[in-house]
């Protein structure tokens, strides 16, 4: 099977069953090496307010360079990693990463938050307050500057568990964040029993919002509700300045997209921050957008 994978592979090429299983079994095994290798690393996409566009956070995106595979997707080892119970592992490393990029901020005078994507697996393990409290302790981090994602599904999957993790974690001051809204069950009293800070309306209906009338309406009626709930709205997907327009007149606060960046490896998103900031003495430095 491997002699005929990865970068020989012919166009049009269909993969077997068997080899798809192949390929997933090798993910799973290998990948707490390919961690200590340096293959998995962490890209971090910006998010700027709205409308004074500053850099208000960044979201954490695992990517995983393989030898043989080359670039992959988090939408396909992600779920692997999370069925062979190495999901700890993998939150662990990619909080690490965030959290160390954020106190270099803050030792450079600028007050950036990261933003962690949870899997539900996550959400089981009563101990993980516990190991996240210890990482921003070490890392000497504020809580309000960490946010966790979580989708709607993985908290419905198992609320019994979930609800009171959730609940110390948010006691702890970390910001969480319903990420994909509007893809789950997006039942309106679920959410309001949940203890989040943030929903974050699903790219698809961002996307959409241009050309498609009830996209437009879902995206409306999320940052409503949103607000109405209290809750900071963000829209992911972000790609045309039409679409930039339109959220900011409907008020949503937050914007995160490639009109703004595509996720970017630690040393790119150091040079887009740099060019980016406008410091004055004797105050916080401030990274202002002008896009
Ligand atoms: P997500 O958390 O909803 O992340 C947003 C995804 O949308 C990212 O895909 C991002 O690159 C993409 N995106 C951002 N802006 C745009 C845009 O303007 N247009 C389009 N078309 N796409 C945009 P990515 O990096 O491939 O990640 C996919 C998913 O994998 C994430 O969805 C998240 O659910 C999961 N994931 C990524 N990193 C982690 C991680 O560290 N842990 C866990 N558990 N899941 C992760
Ligand atoms: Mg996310
Ligand atoms: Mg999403
Ligand atoms: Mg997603």
């Amino acid at each position: 099977v491997r002699a005929t994978r990865g970068g020989e592979e012919v166009r049009g090429y269909v993969p077997s069953m068997g080899q798809i299983f192949m390929r997933r079994f090798q993910l799973v095994t290998q990948f707490r090496q390919s961690l200590e290798d340096g293959q998995v690393s962490v890209h971090y996409q910006p998010k700027v307010s709205l409308p004074g566009r500053q850099v208000q956070g960044v979201e954490a995106l695992v990517r995983w360079q393989h030898p043989e595979f080359g670039k992959l997707d988090p939408d396909e080892f992600v779920p692997a990693v999370e069925a062979a119970g190495l999901i700890g592992a993998l939150t662990e490393f990619v909080l690490e990463q965030s959290l160390r990029r954020v106190r270099k901020w803050l030792d450079e005078g600028l007050r950036i938050s990261a933003a962690v994507n949870l899997s539900v697996r996550n959400l089981a393990d009563a101990d993980f307050p516990a190991k996240v409290v210890a990482a921003l302790n070490r890392f000497d981090v504020p809580a309000k500057l960490l946010t966790f994602e979580l989708t709607e599904s993985g908290v419905m999957a198992d609320p019994q568990r979930a609800l009171p993790i959730l609940r110390e974690l948010h006691e702890l001051g970390i910001v969480l964040a319903v990420d994909d809204f509007g893809t789950g069950y997006s039942s309106l009293a679920y959410l309001r029993q949940l203890p989040v800070d943030q929903v974050k309306i699903d790219k698809s209906f961002v996307l959409g919002m241009g050309t498609d009338l009830g996209d437009l309406a879902v995206v409306r009626s999320i940052v409503e509700l949103g607000h109405s709930l209290g809750l900071t709205v963000v829209a992911e997907g972000v790609e045309e300045d039409v679409a930039r327009d339109q959220l900011e007149a409907m008020g949503c606060d937050v914007a995160q997209g490639y009109l703004i960046s595509r996720p970017l490896s630690e040393e790119r998103l150091e040079a887009w921050l740099q060019a980016r900031t406008t410091r004055s003495p004797g105050r916080q430095a401030e990274t202002v957008l002008t896009l």
